[in-house]
């Protein structure tokens, strides 16, 4: 393990012993790729079954991965966080919405969220466009296919929308993540941000895009975000991540006969993650950067490249930031060397949340040795509570 985040004791010193062996539990279920593919087809099976399932989940992946199921129990979760330094986002969980009255529920949601963090000393919401937006649209709109009249109404009121919540957050101080999701839409939602980074990011970064690079072209665009904003005088807000729709991306491409938009190999998205993390820390006065990854190689190679450029760990523009409830080790220990770290905390009612999870316990399962990881960095911090009562 990478020495700046060997320091297990402080990575998991704001949970309690029970709370640890319950993760330890947990990824060694995930732990098993078989066992993980197994509960997940149960898991949809019984969802389109209509079985309830809530129960089960808010004792097992969501207390491990959500931070509550309303604002105030992730308000909580947070103030828990904040003792050590760790920021939050709140990540009002819902996605894939379909109806015209769950877009307004999301938005006023969210809103909500923006005023809560406001009052919590929490820097950041999080949100997906799809949570107030209908995917078809987007889709239209991606390929610039004409709209109709009506079509046309409703990509007005989705940028009502946006802005209703993007306005709020800014005059609260509250930074505004706008999450990545799949290819075929996201040219809609560079669209509606890029206007929402042009009103509110004049003076310092208040909205951010998402920048995934497993494309093999978006270091480039992220370049050129960057260059327009340049022109039109506003601060980039860039949220870096790898991306994590990899199969999905790739299954579509082949069924449609398109090029595969994903990079070659994991190589070479690791190195486009890292060169696009060193172009915005060259360019920190015109970029605000949020990085978001569990790889520790690239988060060694980002502190080393503030310390060769003379960056402060606290620098206002920069932000570390892991998953709830994954890679602590990170976290934590980057905060307790000053640098400025949030995790993103989930949160909504269990029924709501139940896709990400399933995210998650996938990308446990299949990432190599993710939960192995933190299953064998949980057990050395148990061993070693153990060791320090015994000595006691
Ligand atoms: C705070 C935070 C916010 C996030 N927000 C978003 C978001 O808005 N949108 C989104 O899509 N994802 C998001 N993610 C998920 C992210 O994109 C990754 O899927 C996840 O973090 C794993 O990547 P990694 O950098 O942590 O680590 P690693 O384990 O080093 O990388 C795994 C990733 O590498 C890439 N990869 C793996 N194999 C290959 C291959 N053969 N060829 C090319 N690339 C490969 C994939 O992206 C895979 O997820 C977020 C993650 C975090 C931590």
């Amino acid at each position: 393990m990478n020495d700046h985040f060997n320091n297990i004791e402080v990575a998991f010193r704001y949970r309690s012993d029970k709370e640890l062996k319950m993760s330890k539990m947990l990824f060694s279920i995930i732990d098993s790729s078989v066992i993980t593919k197994m509960g997940i087809a149960f898991t949809r099976t019984s969802i389109a079954l209509g079985l309830p399932l809530n129960a089960i989940f808010k004792k097992t992946l969501f207390r491990q991965f959500c931070g509550g199921t309303t604002l105030g129990e992730a308000g909580t979760t947070a103030g828990k966080l904040r003792q050590y330094k760790v920021h939050s986002i709140l990540d009002y969980g819902v996605e894939g919405k379909e109806t015209e009255a769950e877009f307004e529920k999301t938005t006023n949601n969210l809103m909500d969220a923006a005023a809560y963090a406001a009052s919590n000393k929490i820097p950041f919401i999080s949100m997906k466009v799809t949570g107030i937006a209908r995917f078809s649209l987007l889709e239209k709109v991606h390929q610039k296919i004409p709209l109709s009249t009506i079509e046309e109404q409703e990509w007005e009121l989705i940028k009502t929308r946006m802005d209703a919540i993007c306005s709020k957050a800014a005059t609260l101080g509250v930074m505004v993540l706008i999450d990545a999701e799949e290819t075929w839409i996201q040219d809609a939602v560079n669209i509606i941000t890029d206007d929402m980074m042009l009103k509110y990011n004049q003076s310092k970064p208040i909205v951010f895009n998402t920048f995934q690079l497993y494309c093999s072209g978006t270091l480039a665009f992220l370049q050129q975000s960057h260059e327009e904003a340049k022109a039109k005088g506003y601060i980039l807000g860039a949220k870096l991540v790898r991306g994590a729709y990899m199969e999905k991306e790739q299954a579509r491409a082949y069924k449609n006969n398109y090029p595969d938009p994903i990079q070659k190999d994991k190589l070479s998205t690791d190195k486009d993650f890292d060169a696009a993390v060193r172009y915005c820390l060259e360019n920190i006065s015109e970029i605000g950067l949020f990085i978001g990854t569990h790889n520790e190689t690239s988060c060694s190679l980002a502190v080393a490249s503030m310390q060769a450029l003379n960056i402060p760990a606290d620098h206002p523009h920069i932000f570390f930031s892991q998953l709830y409830g994954m890679s602590d080790h990170i976290s934590f220990n980057l905060a307790n060397s000053g640098y400025n770290v949030a995790k993103y905390l989930p949160y909504g009612p269990v029924q709501d949340v139940i896709p990400y999870l399933l995210r998650r316990a996938e990308e446990n399962s299949s990432i190599a040795g993710q939960s192995n990881r933190e299953l064998a960095l949980i057990k050395r911090e148990l061993t070693r509570r153990s060791l320090v009562h015994s000595n006691a």
